[in-house]
């Protein structure tokens, strides 16, 4: 069986680990990197709390006696179903059976404004560049001696009230309180202002009133603004204008609104669902299909409990991907594959120090604090691919703890986006 996956995410390579060594399956693993990305703990590397290279995990290292699977490092082009072929920027490969895996990518909904200024966080390419622009802009405040300017450069705003919003801007304000002032002692840091803006109508939409209503107090208790029912309708790279009129002066505004399917072309429209995902049955076959399946962020499947399919998170691409493996491994033998039910543990999110919130649906439990924050942090360190990753992020996060700093304020222009290089 020649099976091609499209995607070293937490679907793709959980489907390949699973499979590896299995005689009789060929494996290819195509993604445009090089490594697996552990995209929870982006919002860290971003406000400089950990490496880089610790949240990020070398594809290869993962299959190093592997017999049966083999990484590309291309762009994903287009797949053609008739063919049984999908082209990249450097090869064509084919295959018996395709699994797309490809995720999701940040959604501007059509806003070309917000595209060129507004910083995403959906790689960990751009959760250095968006650590760059963040210090740079205190920097920069140094130079300047005009008080708009100088405003402009210490707001900060954070659009979207979901988990990544409101653990970036906690994360913001406890640099403010604990870091910045003792980097940058010639700036007045009562000036600075982290607005958070939700469009919604409260923060954590997602999750109970309870861990809703307990990450707004954290976040305020932290010093955030948080704007509710507030919608952004433009940034021009000086000035945020919400839909009430309202202009927040700001030259960093990080986007955590909205993400969208990232299908490669050559899927037929009419398989496409909200949200550019790809409408797949109970077995995550793309419907209509026998030999393409989709897991993931891109698939969309609706069941019984998620009738507008399943929450975007690790669990339910590590899960679908744990019973395709399965299933394919039945398909050869002749057996009855098993349809999807997701198992949904719960949800989390931190807010800061000691500050988290988490829902269990069974038995139904909603707590915050400390004990959250503890589950939180030993979740995310069994998650993290690697043994090495994980004793660094414990130690970076133990050493952080204890001197309420990190070391990690370091801009590496090259980094930068193209626009800003060239301003
Ligand atoms: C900032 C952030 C925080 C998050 N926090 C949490 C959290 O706390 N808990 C949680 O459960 N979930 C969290 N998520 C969501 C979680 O990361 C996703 O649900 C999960 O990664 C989905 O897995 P996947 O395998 O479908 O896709 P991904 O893990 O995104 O993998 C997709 C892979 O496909 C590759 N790819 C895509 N397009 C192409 C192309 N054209 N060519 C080549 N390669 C391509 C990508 O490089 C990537 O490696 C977070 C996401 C983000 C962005």
């Amino acid at each position: 069986m020649k099976l091609l996956i499209l995607g070293g995410g937490f679907g793709g390579l959980r489907l390949a680990r699973l499979l590896n060594n299995k005689p009789g399956i060929d494996i290819t693993i195509i993604d445009r990197f090089n490594y697996h990305q552990f995209q929870p703990l982006f919002y860290q590397v971003a406000t400089a709390a950990l490496d880089a290279s610790n949240i990020s995990f070398p594809l290869r290292k993962a299959f190093h006696n592997s017999k049966n699977v083999r990484i590309r490092m291309a762009e994903i082009e287009r797949i053609d179903t008739v063919t049984k072929q999908v082209i990249t920027n450097e090869d064509s490969y084919s295959y018996d059976y395709l699994v797309i895996a490809t995720g999701a990518s940040t959604n501007f909904f059509g806003n070309k404004n917000l595209e060129q200024h507004a910083f995403p966080m959906k790689s960990t390419v751009e959760a250095l560049q968006l650590r760059h622009k963040l210090i740079q802009n205190f920097e920069d405040a140094l130079h300047t001696n005009d008080a708009t300017e100088l405003q402009r450069l210490m707001n900060i705003v954070v659009v979207g009230g979901g988990p990544t919003g409101v653990e970036l801007s906690g994360a913001i304000a406890e640099m403010k309180k604990y870091v910045l002032p003792k980097d940058y002692p010639e700036l007045d840091f009562s000036k600075m202002n982290i607005y958070l803006l939700e469009a919604a109508g409260k923060t954590l939409a997602a999750m109970s009133e309870q861990s809703s209503n307990n990450s707004l107090t954290y976040l305020q208790r932290l010093g955030v603004t948080v704007k509710i029912n507030a919608l952004l309708q433009d940034y021009d790279g000086e000035n945020v204008t919400l839909k009430d009129g309202t202009l927040i002066p700001s030259k960093l505004v990080i986007w955590a609104a909205g993400i969208k399917g990232n299908i490669p072309a050559g899927i037929d429209p009419s398989l496409v669902a909200r949200g550019n995902r790809i409408k797949v049955d109970a077995f995550n076959f793309v419907q209509g299909m026998n030999n393409v399946f989709a897991i993931g962020d891109i698939a969309y499947m609706e069941e019984e409990a998620f009738p507008n399919g399943h929450p975007q998170v690790a669990p339910v691409a590590i899960q679908q991907a744990t019973l395709l493996a399965k299933n394919l491994l039945h398909l050869r033998q002749g057996k009855i594959a098993q349809p999807f039910r997701y198992n949904d543990k719960g949800a989390m999110a931190t807010v800061g120090r000691n500050l988290a919130v988490v829902d269990v649906p069974k038995p139904k439990l909603h707590f915050g604090g400390f004990f959250a924050w503890l589950i939180w942090m030993g979740l995310h360190l069994m998650l993290i691919l690697g043994v090495k990753n994980r004793f660094f992020v414990f130690t970076n996060w133990l050493y952080n703890y204890v001197t309420y700093d990190q070391s990690l304020r370091l801009i590496f222009k090259e980094f930068y986006r193209k626009d800003e290089v060239n301003n």
